[in-house]
């Protein structure tokens, strides 16, 4: 057996596509969508990601401006930055690059974000509008994407058993709270490094996620045959036969494929999703205040 693998490259396209005319329709009523994202540092993977984040931007039309800060910004600066676009009403969504530089406290610069132009979904107030079953505002983007995966899959998970390694506040938690709303009703077990016999747990799971930050934790003897697993992993490993050295790898081992009913491919599963998931907050967010 071999598993379906879920698109999230072409899914995350069609999803573009569907915010062109809300953007359009946006843009007839005087409102043009506009992202910010802040950048602070050098850290090339950040960068990678807030190309392809702007990128995105110029598929669906929304207006992306770009702040670029030393990577020795102070915690006073950043906060005055995303002080200055809270109060900029032609500003619709805020994003502040992670990691921040080690000289700021990526907490409260969350925290201090307008939870309205919050697009990152990462703000209390959002993710506490989650706890309270309430997902029709600014949904934290990684795991709003894995529930368009499931979704678009026509994967039904009512009554299923869930397993969501990772408990992270941006990937593993909300995601745990996604999968078990109502209406979704999947029963969940969050899975931590310190959980014992992951592998057996995830073995009845009728659908494993992975969001641990290791390269191919989760073995394909971990799977139920049928299974679907998503991986939310990226890591870069080193591989010689590569011109650059490395590539990229998820936390799953691909071998898992063999056995799952459905799987994410690393690249092209959850990342492009994720990146989608943002632009349609950012519409969202721009719509939120024609309402
Ligand atoms: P994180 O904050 O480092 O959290 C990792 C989680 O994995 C923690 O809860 C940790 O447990 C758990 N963990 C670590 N080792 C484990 C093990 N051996 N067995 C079971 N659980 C273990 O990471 P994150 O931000 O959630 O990201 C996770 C991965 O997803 C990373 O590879 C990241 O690059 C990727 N990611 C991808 C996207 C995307 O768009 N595709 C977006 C965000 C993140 P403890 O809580 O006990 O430490």
């Amino acid at each position: 057996m071999s598993a379906t693998l879920l698109d999230g490259k072409a899914l995350g396209l069609r999803i573009e596509d569907s915010l062109v005319e809300r953007v359009a329709s946006l843009k007839s009523r005087g409102v043009e969508p506009h992202l910010a994202v802040v950048l602070a540092g050098d850290d090339a993977a950040s960068h990678v990601y807030v190309r392809n984040k702007q990128r995105a931007c110029e598929r669906c039309g929304i207006k992306s401006t770009r702040i670029d800060l030393p990577s020795d910004v102070s915690q006073e600066e950043l906060m005055q930055v995303v002080n200055e676009l809270n109060s900029d009403d032609s500003i619709h969504g805020i994003l502040v690059q992670s990691p921040t530089p080690p000289s700021t406290d990526e907490l409260s610069i969350t925290e201090a974000i307008d939870p309205s132009k919050d697009v990152d979904g990462f703000h209390p107030m959002n993710l506490g509008r989650l706890v309270m079953g309430q997902s029709d505002g600014l949904l934290p983007c990684t795991p709003a994407g894995v529930m368009a995966m499931i979704d678009d899959a026509g994967i039904n998970l009512q009554g299923a058993k869930a397993v969501v390694i990772g408990r992270s506040r941006i990937v593993g938690m909300p995601l745990a709270l996604m999968l078990a709303q109502k209406g979704i009703d999947a029963t969940v077990t969050i899975a931590h490094s310190r959980t014992k016999d992951a592998a057996e747990i995830c073995r009845e799971a009728d659908l494993v996620v992975a969001a641990i930050g290791r390269p191919t934790t989760v073995k394909a003897d971990w799977i139920k045959p049928g299974a679907t697993v998503i991986d939310v992993g990226i890591n870069r490993i080193n591989d010689e036969s590569r011109e650059s050295g490395s590539r990229l790898a998820g936390d799953v081992d691909p071998e898992a494929a063999q056995v799952a009913g459905y799987m994410t491919p690393v690249p092209g599963g959850v990342g492009p999703m994720t990146i989608a998931m943002l632009m349609t907050n950012t519409v969202r967010a721009a719509e939120m205040i024609l309402e």
